[in-house]
């Protein structure tokens, strides 16, 4: 078996401007699909997608529209010339793909977390050589998406890339997944010879955040996007909210600036800064949520406290609370200065949303 590092990635050397993979999150008909490509700028997109089989959250919703849809998508690429890619999640489905000349096939994020679907998908490619992408999985392991990816070199597939379509959190955020840039970075920096593609549609779960995301991407070097369009975004059947016209995805595209290879060190600099930027801008994020989450608790309790007529400020509790803080603060390499100075402007806050529920009056 050869080793991740060892595999060339010639296959996207076929390409000659980043690799865009687009069309709808999931097939619905024959002219949706066909309407949808018509109208993708070819020389931008080069690969037309849409999900036959879609693992959904909760029974009930749309599931796809199964081995139905197969001819439907081999029927755009008769038209338009495009290569087809769908997402595949057991043998069946690689079985069905194969047979209907689909060129490009993914494993989902909620499949690259399970080492016996990736082993079952790996299985039935062995002895072909498509192209193969993998998503990372929903949550930030970066082993396991580097296993996974194992598992297919095991069965001899080596025209390999990655998507990054971000994690999910238990907290809201502005992103439906958080995109923790950091480790699609460090996977990059492993394997810098496997290509690596941003799924913002996924990232964003919004249509507002799609271009802000794909620059980020293409800051940071990637090899290209899979972004969701449908020629009717709202009448989809699934991920309404985050699709976008064709047309829009072609705004996006000629507004992005490719990062300059002009001066290298320049450059390296410059990546190097984005990277910790973007970390810091991702830290601050959800310091802000943490803070709002507990802002929430101390309204919870202001209302506690106001049923059972107890005061606000209790000195006792905050002398502990000051104090356990600022212990934990030094333990973590902060100051005790820096650490009171937060803790006094959080404890203000509290007293001030409480004061507000106990109302002048009292
Ligand atoms: C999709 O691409 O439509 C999809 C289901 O994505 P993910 O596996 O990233 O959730
Ligand atoms: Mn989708």
């Amino acid at each position: 078996m050869k080793k991740l590092t060892d595999i060339e990635q010639n296959w996207i050397k076929q390409f000659d401007r980043p690799l865009v993979i687009s069309g709808p999150c999931s097939a619905e008909s024959e002219e949706q699909l066909l309407k949808t490509a018509s109208r993708i700028e070819k020389s931008y997109i080069q690969v037309f997608r849409a999900g036959i089989w879609k693992p959904r959250t909760k029974p009930n919703n749309f599931e796809g529209i199964g081995l139905e849809g197969l001819p439907w998508l081999q029927k755009v690429k008769a038209q338009t010339g495009m290569m087809i890619a769908t997402e595949v999640a057991k043998s069946e489905h690689v079985k069905a793909a194969l047979e209907h000349e689909i060129d490009i096939l993914w494993i989902g994020a909620r499949s690259t977390v399970n080492p016996f679907t990736v082993q079952e998908i790996a299985d039935a490619l062995e002895g072909t050589d498509k192209i193969v992408l993998v998503k990372n999985p929903i949550h930030p392991d970066l082993d396991l998406w580097i296993g996974a990816l194992e598992r297919l070199t095991g069965r001899g597939i080596e025209k390999l890339g990655v998507i990054h379509r971000g994690f999910s959190t238990y907290k809201k955020s502005k992103f439906r997944n958080q995109p923790n840039w950091q480790i699609a970075l460090d996977f990059k920096n492993r394997y810098p010879n496997i290509p690596i593609l941003c799924d913002p549609s996924h990232i964003c779960g919004n249509r507002e955040g799609i271009f802000e995301i794909t620059q980020q991407a293409f800051n940071f070097e990637y090899n290209g996007l899979i972004v969701e369009t449908h020629h009717d975004p709202d009448q989809a059947w699934s991920d309404a909210k985050q699709q976008i016209i064709p047309e829009r995805l072609l705004e996006i595209l000629k507004m992005i600036e490719l990062r300059k290879h002009d001066n290298p060190e320049n450059s390296e600099y410059q990546s190097e800064l984005d990277r910790m930027r973007t970390e810091i801008d991702e830290l601050d994020q959800n310091l802000l949520s943490i803070l709002a989450d507990r802002m929430r608790i101390s309204q919870k309790v202001g209302e506690l406290k106001r049923t059972h007529n107890i005061a606000i400020f209790q000195p006792d509790r905050w002398e502990v609370v000051l104090r356990g803080s600022k212990r934990a603060g030094v333990s973590l390499g902060l100051s005790e200065e820096f650490t009171e100075q937060i803790y006094k402007a959080i404890h203000q806050e509290s007293v001030n949303i409480q004061n507000k529920i106990m109302g002048p009056s009292r």
